[in-house]
């Protein structure tokens, strides 16, 4: 069985409103996002999952390096209004929530899988830095955090994702080998 029908043997049960393949070579990378994270980013400095806890972007971007494939996956809400943040932080907690679910089950079919996505929301408040990670294997860091120019990638593959008002659209990037 290809890895694509070993996916397609399972994804069809998740809540999951688009995916795509891409190989880690669709990948468009930029060292300069850290400068947005670092500049741009209330979570810099204050979360495990994110800059400068997470190492420096040159070893970030060599643990995406590592794997050859990436699972490209959208969940959409439907929201009265796409400004409301208690809304969109639901919608968020469900997607991230998935993203753990999907993760654990790439594992079991191909092993080691690095899992990119929204960021880490697990705790209410990070224990960052005063203490360990409460959840190390639930951490996940967001895919900007990685070098990866999401929104270029999709569109250098002709990908488009518009649902219109009053939605919120999430992503996650799992990497894998296969
Ligand atoms: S699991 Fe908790 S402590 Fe660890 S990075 Fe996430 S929010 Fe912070």
């Amino acid at each position: 069985m290809s890895y694509k029908e070993t996916i397609e043997s399972f994804i069809y049960d998740y809540p999951i409103l688009e995916f795509h393949y891409l190989d880690r070579k669709d990948l468009i990378f930029s060292e300069k996002v850290r400068f947005l994270c670092e500049h741009e980013c209330e979570h810099y400095g204050h979360s495990w999952a994110c800059p400068p806890a997470i190492g420096s972007i040159e070893s970030c971007i060599k643990k995406c390096e590592k794997f050859s494939r990436a699972f490209l996956f959208a969940t959409i809400a439907q929201v009265e209004d796409s400004l409301n943040f208690e809304a969109c932080l639901k919608a968020r907690k469900e997607h991230e929530d998935l993203t753990l679910e999907l993760r654990d089950r790439f594992r079991q079919e191909f092993g080691e899988v690095l899992a990119l996505s929204t960021g880490c929301m697990q705790c209410e408040t990070c224990a960052y830095p005063n203490a360990p990670c409460r959840h190390p294997d639930k951490r996940v860091a967001t895919v900007e955090s990685h070098g990866i120019l999401l929104m270029q990638t999709v569109e250098a593959m002709n990908i488009c994702f518009n649902y219109g008002n009053d939605t919120v659209t999430y992503f996650t990037l799992l990497l894998f080998n296969a």
